[in-house]
């Protein structure tokens, strides 16, 4: 019998990777495993587009059937890949038994398994009419619930709580946001950008809470209520819970490969035991951009980027992950779109008038621009995207200058001695 590529997780990047294989001109079995009963599916609509009925759950595929029939890839839903031996501690191959009982021998190995919802553990956290938005399980539920729910208290001002109260909030429903630290988004973006997103949702009329800890949930047969550490109650039909994600490094762990806060990676997706590749939310890796630093990047961008990466490697080729990040989020008429990183940025230039819900910032280490942050401003993330990807500056003294495009302003940058 004939083994060949086994992947596990097929979100996207298990399915990069396995496309990433064939285009590389693998000729052997590949099979990817998924716990989840659908056919892999993109995850970004769940918390727009599905919620908001624009588009139903047979057209989130990621792949037609056919693409996986065509190139010969097998994918097993539905079935959790619950154990994984090698054939020696060096080695790359050996043999993993799914929880239906399939045993599948392998050459090659990939995790891609991606991240599950960080649970919000307090008194009452299982009640019916708490919910989470993981995968596409959840989104039905969720969206399901919602049309008889009146008050919606949304736990978490990251990008998910943001989206979700967005939908709510454009249904009709009191919704209210709580979130623990003292901004939206606080890990993820720039504080002039938290801080216009809290503007913005009030203004839509969302109440928003920071610095508010959830103590426990009320109710006997299903929430009524979230109670605040404060003391503060607050009524609720619905709970929509988005407080992180947590990597799902079990299996790595089994197999003795090193993990913290995700399975370690090397720029080209290698783990601590270098015939074995990772890639996506699993991971934490060398940021494309500043290599020094280990990021777990929550991206469909470096999840696609990491699962080509990690394919070439399971075949001996040279490819470092070293494309420029970038991210969008869509909150009803609210489109960010970010690119590079302000992680590491000395200085910051706006652009426009967040009043007006159409700026940038861009980010600029020693006068270079290190990425850039917009709402509704597709040209300004266009026009930096470029910049960074080609090795171009936009010189900072002119982007604050909203009558000037930034695509008019790349620049060789200048030399600095
Ligand atoms: C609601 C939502 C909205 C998002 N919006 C955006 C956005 O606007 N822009 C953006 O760039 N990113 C967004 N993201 C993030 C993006 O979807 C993820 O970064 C991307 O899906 C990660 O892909 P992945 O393949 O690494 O992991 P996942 O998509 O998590 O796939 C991993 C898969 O592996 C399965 N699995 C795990 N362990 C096992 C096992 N032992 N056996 C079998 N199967 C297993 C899991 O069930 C899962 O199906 C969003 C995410 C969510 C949840």
């Amino acid at each position: 019998m004939t083994v060949g590529a086994l992947i596990v997780g097929a979100g996207h990047a298990g399915v990069q990777v396995a496309s990433s294989l064939r285009d590389l001109g693998y000729d052997k079995p590949i099979t990817l495993v998924s716990d989840e009963r659908y056919l892999p599916y993109q995850r970004p609509p769940l918390s727009k587009t599905f919620l908001t009925g624009f588009a139903a759950a047979d057209t989130l595929a990621l792949r037609a059937e056919r693409y996986y029939r065509e190139r010969s890839i097998t994918v097993l839903t539905d079935d959790h890949l619950a154990d994984v031996t090698l054939a020696d501690v060096c080695s790359g191959s050996g043999t993993a038994v799914t929880s239906s009982g399939v045993a599948l021998p392998f050459e090659h190995l990939a995790i891609a398994t991606g991240a599950s919802a960080r649970q919000l553990e307090v008194p009452g956290c299982s009640l019916p009419g708490i919910c989470y938005l993981r995968g596409l399980d959840d989104a039905v539920r969720l969206k399901a619930l919602l049309p008889a729910a009146q008050r919606v208290v949304v736990i978490g001002g990251g990008f998910i709580g943001l989206e979700g109260a967005a939908f709510a909030q454009s249904a009709g429903k009191q919704v209210t946001i709580v979130e623990a630290t003292d901004r939206l988004v606080a890990r993820a973006v720039p504080s002039v950008v938290g801080d216009f997103y809290r503007t913005a949702h009030q203004r839509r009329g969302t109440r928003v809470l920071l610095g508010a800890a959830v103590s426990h949930f009320l109710g006997e047969d299903r929430v009524t209520g979230v109670a605040l550490a404060d003391g503060r109650i607050l009524a609720a039909d619905l709970v929509l819970v988005g407080v992180g994600a947590v990597p799902r490094t079990g299996l790595a762990e089994r197999l003795l490969i090193r993990c913290d806060q995700g399975v370690l990676v090397d720029s080209r997706c290698r783990t601590s035991n270098p015939r074995i590749v990772a890639a996506g939310d699993c991971t934490r890796a060398p940021h494309p951009m500043a290599p020094h630093q280990l990021v777990r990047l929550e991206s469909v961008n470096n999840a696609v980027c990491q699962g080509r990466v990690a394919a070439a490697s399971l075949l001996g080729m040279v490819d470092h992950y070293g494309s420029v990040p970038w991210f969008w989020s869509d909150q009803g008429a609210i489109k960010l779109q970010m690119v590079g990183t302000f992680d590491c940025a000395d200085s910051h230039v706006l652009r426009g008038d967040p009043a007006d819900e159409k700026f940038s910032i861009l980010h600029y280490r020693d006068q270079r621009l290190t990425g850039l942050t917009s709402i509704n401003c597709s040209a300004d993330f266009i026009a930096a995207r470029k910049a960074l990807e080609s090795g171009k500056n936009i010189p900072a003294d002119q982007a604050s200058d909203p009558s000037r495009r930034l695509k008019d302003l790349l620049a060789e940058p200048a030399l600095i001695l």
